[in-house]
C-alpha cells in the first residue's frame, strides 16, 4: 500500500522502523508482568526508558520542535503511537502517554508564563508527572459533567476547594494535578501542588488494567487554599477546556491501543501457526482462521477511522462527531481482537505468561472512560435525530 495516499511526511517510514526498534529491543524487554501493579518501580522503568528515548530520537512526537519534540501532523503521529503503543511501556518512554499528553496540550494553550516555566517545562523533560482529576464518586461527575460536587469559594482573597474525585490516573506520586471544580462563576481548572496542604492521595484504586504509571488515585481536597495563580485560562471556561482536551485524547488512545491489539494478534497467530490439535495446525482450521481474519479487518477498519479524523485534525476542522464515532468504534474493536487473540491461545492466552491477557484487561476499561460508548452512541444518536431529514 502506497504510504503517500494518506499524506504522510517523507521521512516516516525511516522514523517508524527506528520506534519499532526501540520498542522491540528497550521497551518491551522491560514488560515484566510483576511490574504491572508497582507503581515505583515502574516509575524508574519509565525514567530510564524516557533518556533511551531522547538518545534515540524518537521523543515526544507530539510536541512542537521549540519544546524538543518531534512535531510530527496528527497523520504521521498515527502511525508513531500505534508502533510506539505496541509495547505497555512504549507511549512512557517517548512521554506522549496520558494524562501528562493531554495536560501538556492544556499547559501550552492555557498556561501563563509562570506555570509553563514551573510545570510544563519539567514535564516535558520527563522530570516530573502529573494527573487531570475530574471524575467523582457517587453522586458527583462520571458521565455527566454537569454533577461536579467538587466546589473553589472565595474566601479572603483566595480560593478553597473541597472535595473528592476518584479514578485520577497518574496520581500516585504525580507532582501536581489539574482539577476540575465548580465555582460560583461556572465550573474551572485549577492547578494543584501534590504537596499543597489539603491535598491528599487518599488510595490507589486496584483496578483490572495494568502498567499505568501512577495508578489510578482517589483524592480528597480538604479546605485546599489556592491563589489566583492557580487557575489555569479563565474562571469559569473549566468545561470547554475539559472538552478540548478529551477530542485529541480519545483520538491518540485509539493510536496506542490499535498497536497493542495488533500486538496480542501477532502473539496469538505464532501460537498457532506451531500448536496442534487432532493432527492438524490450529491455523489450519476454519474457525481458528476466521478469527485472524475478522480480526485484521477490526483493525484495518480501526485504522482508517483514525486515520481519517488525524486528516481532519491536521486541516484544522472540527472532529467532535467523526471523534465520538471512531472512539466507539475502536474501543470496541480492539477489545474484540484482544479477546480473540486470548481464546485462540487457550490456557496460555489466560496466562501472565504473555502479554495477551494483560492487553485484554487495559483495553477492556477504554469502553467507559473518555465517554463511556452509551453515552457517544446517546449523544450521536440525538444529533442526528434533531437534524433536517435528508431528502430520499
Ligand atoms: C482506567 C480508567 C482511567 C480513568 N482515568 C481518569 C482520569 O485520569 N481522570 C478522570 O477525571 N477520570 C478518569 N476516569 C474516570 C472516567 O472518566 C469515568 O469512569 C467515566 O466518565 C464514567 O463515569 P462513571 O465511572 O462515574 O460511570 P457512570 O456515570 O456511573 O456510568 C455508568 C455506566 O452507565 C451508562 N451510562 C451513563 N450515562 C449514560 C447515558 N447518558 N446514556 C446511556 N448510558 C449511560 C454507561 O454504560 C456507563 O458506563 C478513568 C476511568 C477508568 C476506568
Amino acid at each position: 500500500m502506497s504510504m503517500n495516499i494518506f499524506g504522510r511526511s517523507d521521512g516516516l517510514e525511516a522514523l517508524r522502523l527506528r520506534v519499532r526498534r526501540f520498542v522491540d529491543d528497550e521497551a518491551i524487554p522491560q514488560e515484566d508482568p510483576a511490574l504491572a501493579h508497582d507503581l515505583d518501580r515502574l516509575d524508574a522503568v519509565a525514567r530510564a526508558l524516557r533518556e533511551k528515548a531522547k538518545s534515540a530520537g524518537i521523543y515526544a512526537p507530539q510536541l512542537p520542535k521549540a519544546l524538543g519534540g518531534l512535531e510530527l501532523s496528527w497523520r504521521d503521529r498515527a502511525v508513531v503511537l500505534e508502533e510506539l503503543g505496541r509495547s505497555f511501556l512504549g507511549p512512557l518512554a517517548a512521554n506522549c502517554a496520558p494524562p501528562d499528553q493531554p495536560n501538556m496540550i492544556n499547559l501550552i494553550q492555557l498556561g501563563s508564563p509562570a506555570q509553563k516555566a514551573r510545570y510544563l517545562m519539567p514535564l516535558v523533560q520527563g522530570d516530573i508527572r502529573s494527573c487531570f482529576a475530574m471524575t467523582e464518586p457517587a453522586p458527583g461527575a462520571g458521565s455527566d459533567p454537569s454533577m461536579l460536587q467538587t466546589f473553589a469559594s472565595r474566601r479572603g482573597g483566595k480560593w478553597v476547594l473541597n472535595g473528592r474525585k476518584w479514578f485520577i490516573s497518574g496520581a500516585t506520586n504525580a507532582a501536581f494535578a489539574i482539577v476540575l471544580a465548580q465555582t460560583d462563576e461556572g465550573a474551572t481548572l485549577f492547578v494543584v501542588d501534590a504537596d499543597q496542604l489539603g491535598y491528599r492521595v487518599v488510595r490507589n484504586v486496584p483496578s483490572m488494567d495494568g502498567f499505568q504509571i501512577g495508578g489510578h488515585g482517589e483524592i480528597e481536597l480538604r479546605d485546599c487554599e489556592l491563589g489566583d495563580e492557580a487557575v489555569l485560562g479563565e474562571v469559569g471556561r473549566g468545561f470547554a477546556y475539559a472538552q478540548a482536551r478529551l477530542e485529541p485524547a480519545r483520538v491518540s488512545h485509539c493510536m496506542r491501543f490499535i498497536g497493542r491489539a495488533s500486538r496480542a494478534m501477532e502473539i496469538a497467530e505464532d501460537y498457532v501457526r506451531t500448536r496442534e490439535s487432532f493432527g492438524q495446525p490450529l491455523a489450519d482450521l476454519q474457525q481458528v482462521q476466521a478469527m485472524v481474519a475478522d480480526s485484521h479487518i477490526d483493525l484495518h477498519a480501526s485504522r482508517l477511522m483514525t486515520w481519517h479524523v488525524a486528516a481532519l485534525m491536521d486541516a484544522g476542522e472540527p472532529v467532535k462527531e467523526e471523534s465520538s464515532m471512531t472512539k466507539v468504534f475502536v474501543s470496541e474493536a480492539v477489545c474484540r481482537v484482544a479477546d480473540r487473540a486470548a481464546q485462540m491461545m487457550g490456557a496460555l492466552g489466560m496466562s501472565e505468561d504473555t502479554p495477551v491477557s494483560l492487553i485484554l484487561r487495559e483495553l477492556r476499561p477504554f469502553r467507559i472512560y473518555d465517554g463511556a460508548s452509551e453515552v457517544h452512541r446517546a449523544s450521536l444518536a440525538r444529533r442526528i435525530l434533531k437534524s433536517a431529514p435528508r431528502s430520499r
